[in-house]
């Protein structure tokens, strides 16, 4: 098992999987999302066409096209409320948890996630970080895995409090 954790833009990333942070439309939005289409092209909005959205929590397949990985994984975090915390919770290990599962079924060996959730979505960062490195170690302890942090403040959140993991 290798989890690490890099400063950088995923769209980047020639790993077997990237992790989109999607909304439920799947019809593309700003953020992570927004660079992921421009950057994969678009074929990725005709594919997310056909596949009628995604629930909060779930996770949904298409090909990567243009990137260097070969599959999207969108999955559709909870914005977070914080009256309702054990529910954003619940709904953001499920986003890990289905993202990896999916991936396994489609024989990944290599993932790279976002902190889904942590942009316009409010998740607070140090909680997103934690449920983040918990689940991907639970769930995809098989496979070669890393956030990719693309704010500075996230990524000053993990030297702090997982300094062992960045490279
Ligand atoms: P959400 O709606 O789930 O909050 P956002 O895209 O707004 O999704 O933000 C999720 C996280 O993705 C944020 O921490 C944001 O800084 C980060 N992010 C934005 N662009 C990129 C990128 N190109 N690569 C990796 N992470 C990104």
């Amino acid at each position: 098992m290798a989890l690490r954790i890099e400063h950088g833009d995923i769209t980047k990333y020639g790993v077997d999987a990237i992790v989109n942070a999607a909304n439920s439309s799947l019809l593309g939005g700003g953020g992570v999302d927004g660079a992921i289409h421009r950057a994969a092209g678009p074929e990725l909005l005709a594919e997310c066409k056909t596949l009628g959205g995604c629930p909060t929590g779930e996770a949904k397949i298409t090909k990567g096209y243009n990137l260097m990985a070969k599959w999207i994984l969108h999955t559709v975090g909870p914005i977070y409320n914080e009256n309702r915390k054990d529910e954003c919770e619940e709904l953001l290990k499920s986003c890990y948890k289905n993202s990896i599962a999916l991936a396994l079924l489609n024989e990944c060996k290599s993932i790279a996630f976002p902190l889904i959730s942590a942009g316009v979505y409010g998740y607070p960062k140090v909680e997103a970080l934690d449920i983040a490195v918990s689940c991907i170690q639970r769930f995809a302890d098989e496979m070669d895995t890393v956030i990719v942090l693309f704010d500075a403040e996230a990524y000053e959140i993990a030297k702090r409090n997982y300094s062992e993991l960045i490279a």
